[in-house]
């Protein structure tokens, strides 16, 4: 007869502790899920005796390796590159990789758990896995940055595959990039395969693949409002980061008829009362990734807005609100300051942007909250026809793209209602992300045994 594992939830996140020392993001993240799939599996003796939120916690594999590469200067640099493979039962392990100096082992393995269940709510057949470097790309040249690539995929190469392990960009790898570690792979392996997504459209991209976050987080947003009977028009949003997710979803909000007041990096943000219209997005798109400049420099080109040096903008008053930068940029008393001044939504475009508290302060609002999970998942989806086009060798036209994303984004909200609604119109997404999106990975896992 089986040993089932009742152990209740503080005793269960006890051991993710003691498994995982030192390891914070990783827990936060673990910890999130498992409030809600433990009142979801009380019931299941299925899910118990095989362990199955345990195994989900416990990455496939972690490897961890050395990075060296000479700077312009001559000078041997040295540095430390990952990928965590955390749960291939629907498919190939597929996420990004992360550039960035606060990159650990942590982060990255809080990154692959998020992405096992973001991936399986997009409907696609694709595990979770993250990858990345303390790699600090800010100042360095463009052939800096090349050697560097070409040095990490020397060793990553070994790792995946169009049918193993399939990476795409995140913080700090965008197109460039993506190209210096294709050009590095095919030129290792000589094999031209959808190894990698978000490529050029020259070589096995595909369309909107680029604005996909940052579009998807919009059409959730959109989706969200919509139970309320509302839309975008006339509404104010507070956005933070000037990235890809940030700019995209900038983007998407004037299109829709909303108002931008803010976008920020890790320097500060800017406010801009009379909107932050196309034209305005593009200049930033322009300076911040092709002049790699700064946000703050926004001020000098429109004069109307001001710059706050070393703050995130939540106490800007706003509708909905978008956080796009990075992991634990919006604490419990930003979420209360939100909600004090009248936020009625949030989407998340980063990846776990809102602390532990925070997430509980909205839930306890019972505003319209969507964790990145489920609403930035529009990047994911995208690279997963990228997938399927390279498969077939061919490219889709934009429109059959744009509905593709618009019609996942409406499909994983109708999971999140499933399990989420909680009667008196008050969806919990958090609860109904985690449950759609671990039901359908525990359910393969069933399927394999103990593997
Ligand atoms: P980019 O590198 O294009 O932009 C990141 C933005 O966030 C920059 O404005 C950057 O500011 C800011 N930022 C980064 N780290 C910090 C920090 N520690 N504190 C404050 N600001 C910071 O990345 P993306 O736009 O691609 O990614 C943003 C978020 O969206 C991440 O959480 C990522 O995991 C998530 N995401 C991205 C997807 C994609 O398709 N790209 C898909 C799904 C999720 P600065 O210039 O000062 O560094």
């Amino acid at each position: 007869m089986a040993v089932s594992d009742h152990v209740d939830l503080p005793t269960f996140m006890e051991g993710v502790k003691k498994r995982n020392p030192h390891q914070p993001e990783f827990v936060q993240a673990v910890q999130e899920v498992a409030e809600d799939i433990f009142e979801f599996i009380q019931d299941n003796e299925d899910y118990h005796a095989q362990q199955i939120l345990r195994r989900i916690a416990e990455p496939d594999r972690v490897v961890s390796f050395r990075v060296c590469w000479e700077d312009d200067n001559g000078n041997v640099r040295v540095q430390r590159g990952w990928r965590v493979q955390n749960n291939n039962a629907i498919g190939p392990y597929k996420g990004g990789i992360r550039f960035h100096p606060s990159v650990t082992e942590s982060v990255l393995k809080f990154l692959a758990f998020e992405q096992t269940f973001k991936n399986a709510l997009t409907g696609l057949p694709m595990g979770g896995g993250k990858g990345g470097s303390n790699f600090n790309p800010k100042g360095k040249s463009v052939r800096e940055i090349m050697r560097f690539c070409q040095s990490f995929m020397t060793e990553l190469y070994r790792h995946i595959g169009a049918d193993i392990d399939v990476p795409a960009g995140d913080i700090g790898v965008g197109g460039r990039e993506i190209g210096f570690m294709f050009g590095q792979y095919k030129r290792i392996t000589n094999n031209f395969t959808g190894v990698l997504t978000g490529k050029g459209l020259e070589w096995g991209g595909s369309l909107i693949r680029t604005e996909a976050t940052g579009y998807g987080a919009v059409y959730f947003l959109a989706n969200m409002l919509a139970t309320r009977g509302e839309d975008l028009t006339g509404k104010t949003a507070v956005i933070s980061g000037s990235g890809n997710v940030a700019t995209h979803a900038a983007e998407k909000i004037v299109q829709l008829g909303g108002k931008v007041l803010t976008l920020s990096d890790s320097g500060g943000y800017i406010h801009d009362p009379d909107g932050i219209d196309q034209e305005k997005i593009d200049w930033v798109k322009t300076h911040k990734t092709h002049r790699r400049g700064r946000i703050e420099e926004y001020v000098a080109a429109y004069p109307k807005a001001t710059f706050v040096a070393g703050k995130t903008p939540w106490s800007v008053p706003c509708d909905v609100a978008l956080p796009c930068a990075t992991q634990n940029e919006l604490l419990g008393d930003d979420a209360r300051t939100l909600i004090a001044n009248g936020c009625q939504a949030v989407a998340e475009g980063a990846n776990m942007p809102t602390d532990l508290e925070g997430v509980h302060v909205f839930k306890a609002a019972r505003i319209l909250y969507a964790p990145g999970k489920a609403s930035n998942a529009g990047g994911v989806a995208v690279s997963g026809l990228e997938m399927s086009q390279n498969s077939e060798r061919r490219s889709w036209k934009e429109d059959e793209l744009q509905q593709m994303l618009k019609d996942i984004m409406a499909g994983i909200h109708k999971s999140c209602l499933t399990f989420g609604d909680q009667g008196g119109g008050y969806i919990d997404y958090v609860k109904g992300a985690n449950i759609a999106g671990f039901k359908k990975v525990a359910d393969a896992m069933l399927a394999f045994g103990v593997v």
